[in-house]
């Protein structure tokens, strides 16, 4: 389906300014020529595992979702830390990451996987779309006037951390040491995007489509338990059964030891218990993208035959048309015709066999075109009648859609008002 969607020109690759972006990831190969040191590769694993708990704990859990509370100056660390991974600023990140809460798997999702693979994974990065930061949608951290520098100086982090690493470790510091955990960081960070929407396990009824993967939350320091998190977002931790490695948590909760951070919030028991589906039954969240994608499916279908039917009517009309030109000759025809009719220097009897000739013609075509005329008037009943059965089966076949989202919409939502009424509370 994602092929042959047509994107809308600023959802398309913006080529020039993602030549920084693609050209990044080619820059680790140049250690061919500068070598690999251990020095640099165990330099890339630090790199890694620090930037993606300030993404996690910090871009993730504390600025998109302030999951728990903490002072302005490890705010402010939190916030240095994560653009060190070159995911723009933490006002940027947090603002668009809530639309995707907002709107998960709606249209108005900036990287659902319902739009395609691609598109979820790097596509919405790529694009001019979602390049500005809408600070009306983070007003909570936007009146911190250094968040707010950081987030417009977002170069600032990224550039000091390859200059630290280059001073520790060379040029194969900088190449593998920042450079390849940079690279290996994104996509990392996207694969909770794309990979978590598509792969894995459901445990809870959300309105989307996301899951719990284990593996995930391996190189992702426990953001793969992603269902989890579309279920109870408030959570500090992602991880809600103990087996549920969370090393984001477990580190935060370090540091609550220490009071550097406060009131982790953690998803009570009884939410936890409610609103659970057995992994593979159908659920709202998954009835919906189905019932979408079935339904662009079906306009795709329906349109391509409806443009098909177009051609075929074109096509037969083409066709009479050539006839009706044969039986009425064109106009420089006609007047050479009539040129040697009337040309006083040439004698009438010159130009009468030349006028029979062009009648006999003309007669002959005339019977072609009424031949033909009815063909198009058969073949064009035809394609009326076959307009109204897709006309007719396009329009049965969305009620009867809605009519059974509807169904499921009303059967979910005492359980789901459940649980949102105790997320409710507990919030409060
Ligand atoms: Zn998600
Ligand atoms: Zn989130």
């Amino acid at each position: 389906m994602s092929q042959s969607m047509v994107r809308p020109p600023d959802e398309r690759v913006a080529w020039k300014t993602s030549i920084p972006f693609i050209a990044l990831h080619f820059l680790p190969l140049l250690a061919i020529f500068t070598g690999v040191t251990l020095r640099a590769v165990i330099l890339g694993i630090v790199l890694y595992f620090g930037r993606m708990f300030f993404i996690t704990a910090g871009y993730h859990r504390y600025f998109s979702h302030r999951a728990y509370k903490t002072s302005r100056v490890f705010q402010f660390i939190l916030a240095f830390g994560g653009s060190m991974a070159a995911q723009k600023g933490a006002l940027w990140w947090a603002s668009h990451h809530r639309l995707h809460h907002r709107f998960s798997d709606t249209e108005r999702d900036i990287h659902s996987p319902q739009k395609g693979f691609w598109w979820s994974h790097v596509g919405w990065i790529l694009c001019d779309k979602y390049k500005a930061t809408d600070y009306d949608l983070i007003k909570d951290f936007a009146k911190y006037p250094e968040l707010v520098w950081l987030n417009k100086h977002d170069w600032v982090g990224p550039w000091f951390l390859g200059i630290v690493a280059f001073l520790i470790a060379g040029w194969p510091g900088l190449l593998i040491g920042f450079f390849g955990s940079t690279v290996l960081l994104w996509h990392a960070t996207f694969t909770v995007n794309s990979l978590n929407h598509v792969f894995g396990r459901r445990r809870y009824a959300t309105t989307d489509t996301s899951r719990n993967s284990a593996i995930l939350a391996l190189w992702t320091m426990g953001e793969g338990w992603h269902n989890n998190h579309h279920y109870y977002a408030a959570a500090a931790r992602n991880g809600f059964f103990w087996w549920e490695y969370d090393l984001s948590y477990t580190i935060l909760k370090v540091l609550s030891y220490f009071h550097i951070v406060t009131r982790l919030r953690v998803p009570p028991e009884r939410v936890k218990a409610a609103a659970r589906v057995r992994d593979g039954q159908l659920d709202i969240g998954m009835f919906r993208a189905y019932w979408t994608k079935a339904n662009a499916a079906f306009h795709e279908a329906t349109t391509r035959l409806q443009q098909k039917v177009a051609d075929a009517a074109g096509a037969a009309a083409d066709k009479v048309n050539t006839a009706t030109g044969r039986a009425h000759p064109d106009e420089a025809g006609e007047s050479t015709v009539l040129a040697t009719a009337t040309d006083p220097d040439r004698s009438t009897d010159a130009a009468t066999p030349a006028l029979t000739s062009a009648d006999a013609e003309g007669g002959a075509a005339h019977a072609d075109l009424i031949a033909q005329q009815l063909v198009l008037a058969d073949k064009q009943a035809k394609l009326a009648q076959l307009e109204e059965v897709v006309r007719t089966a396009q329009i049965a076949f969305e009620a009867c859609l809605a009519d059974t989202l509807r169904t499921a919409e009303e059967f979910s939502e005492a359980s789901r008002e459940r649980a949102r009424e105790m997320v409710a509370q507990d919030v409060a």
